[in-house]
């Protein structure tokens, strides 16, 4: 096999990633953009000691599992991969990706993933979507039906505002319609545009750092309809800001809030500064289960709402909570799990880094009328180990919920939660792969067994997967009696 050969490609498993896996010669090949049940003719681009990469060039037949994408972006924007592959395989496809990576990495074998749980709405599931300004780039289809000619895709003189081509953080794909929030996000999307168009305001360029718009980040609370609009910049306008207030009352009534974060920085996250509230109180209010929580612009929050209360169901049974436990909550971010499950136990104490998570998780509390919640700020792996203190004063967990980021835990904060002893232990994930690293470590001193393994799809057609396991402390039987 070598460069530009030409194949044919009978398409296996899916590799994450939007890539495919086939092999050729007992070598493995990925192939992006295809799925499996697809033959296709491809030509080989890369090829390593240990795989190759290929193109394909053309579906000679088409797998059953396919399916006709919602979206006229699909294929060209970043935000979805698999519209074009049923729902169900999508399902099978993560509950087989989690099994493959605790075996792989966790050495984990004997263990049965459940089926992964669906989301109920498959579009429209996001209650946040942040789209960027920039210079408008437009799919095949859009360029040929406004009669373009010329390079095609680029339009350097208009102003652009939707997601980033795929691979490519550099470039915004013009968008009208995205299926992943709701009809009103689109329709806000679309008078920030015009507004941005007709004032011939300028957009921020990655390449230069100069321009003024930079993001339209629009949350929504799918139970309250309570809608907020963020509009990131890279300088303080009062008076635009002003008028496209007054525009959006008139045009998107159902807007509640409209803030304005303002960030000279560099980097690409819709992040300000500071930030100037033009309308509303600079916030939204979500429910989940029976409690409500407060979302400002830069607050962390579950992106699909009736899919968290799932993933916070599913770890609340899994937990096997009482009247009586004593709940750990480590990486509490705003408090949103700890305050879900409060009323349930005896109390929750909640460990999170970033102080301004604490004081929301804080709030969280109080404005659910919840007392036995406590939130801690510091960094998880210090708590454990030198600056433990605090946990004198507290009683010990019989359950601890670890919700950590996507880089998974410090090898060092393991030790320090097997020392908590606890009865169970539940660990929710949004990279199986560090988990199963994690879990590894968890078991390794045999005192704790794995109980459960349950995957929950919070982003259908993309790669994502929250991967929910239960271990429980394996109770030592003295061999004498
Ligand atoms: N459980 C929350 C948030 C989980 S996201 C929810 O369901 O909404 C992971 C959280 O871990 C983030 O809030 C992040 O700030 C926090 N975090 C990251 N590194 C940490 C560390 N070393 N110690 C404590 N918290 C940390």
């Amino acid at each position: 096999m070598k460069r530009g050969d030409e194949v044919i490609l009978d398409i296996e498993t899916i590799a994450f990633e939007g890539k495919s896996i086939a092999r050729l010669d007992g070598v493995v090949v990925f192939v992006p953009g295809v799925i499996p049940g697809d033959t296709v003719r491809a030509q080989i681009r890369k090829v390593k000691s240990q795989y190759a990469e290929a193109e394909a060039v053309e579906v000679t037949r088409a797998s059953d599992l396919r399916v006709t994408p919602r979206c006229k972006y699909f294929g060209v924007c970043g935000g979805c991969k698999w519209q074009h592959v049923d729902y169900g395989a999508q399902l099978e496809f993560k509950r087989r990706h989690v099994a493959d990576v605790l075996e792989r990495i966790g050495g984990i074998r004997d263990v049965d993933v459940k089926e992964t749980i669906g989301s109920e709405q498959a579009y429209f599931y996001r209650n946040k979507m942040e789209f960027s300004f920039g210079t408008r780039w437009l799919s095949r289809e859009q360029y040929a039906a406004e009669k373009l000619s010329g390079p095609l895709n680029h339009r350097s003189d208009d102003t652009g505002l939707g997601l980033h081509l795929r691979g490519r953080f550099d470039k915004v794909l013009d968008i009208d319609e995205c299926w992943l929030q709701s009809p009103s996000s689109n329709h806000i999307l679309n008078a920030v545009r015009r507004f941005a168009m007709e004032r011939c305001l300028s957009t921020y360029s990655t390449r230069t750092h100069t321009g003024y718009l930079r993001n339209l980040v629009i949350r929504e609370g799918k139970r309250t309809g309570e809608t907020m609009v963020n509009v990131v910049t890279s300088e303080d306008r009062p008076d635009i800001m002003r008028e496209l207030s007054e525009r959006l009352a008139v045009e998107c009534p159902g807007v509640t809030t409209i803030v304005n974060n303002v960030t000279t920085r560099k980097a690409q996250v819709a992040i300000g500064e500071y930030e100037r509230i033009y309308r509303g109180q600079g916030l939204i209010t979500e429910r989940l289960g029976n409690k409500i929580f407060r979302i400002s612009a830069n607050s962390f929050f579950q992106p699909n709402t009736l899919q968290a209360e799932r993933l916070y169901e599913t770890a609340r049974r899994m937990a096997r909570l009482g009247k009586s436990d004593v709940v750990f909550d480590l990486y509490s971010g705003t408090g949103t799990i700890g305050v879900f499950i409060a009323d349930e136990v005896s109390e929750v104490v909640g460990i999170e880094l970033v102080e301004s998570a604490v004081l929301d998780a804080r709030a969280n509390a109080q404005l659910n009328g919840v007392t036995n919640c406590r939130f801690e700020i510091g960094d998880l792996m210090q708590k454990l180990t030198k600056d433990r203190e605090w946990l004198y004063q507290r009683r010990q967990p019989t359950v601890v919920i670890i919700d950590p980021p996507r880089s998974g835990m410090h090898e060092k904060a393991i030790p320090g939660v097997l020392d908590l002893r606890p009865e169970r232990i539940v660990y929710i994930s949004c990279n199986p792969a560090t988990q199963a690293r994690d879990l590894k470590l968890l078991c390794s001193k045999g005192d704790y067994r794995i109980e459960e393994v349950q995957p929950v799809d919070m982003f259908p057609h993309t790669d994502h997967i929250e991967n929910v396991v239960s271990l429980s402390r394996v109770e030592v039987v003295d061999q004498r009696t």
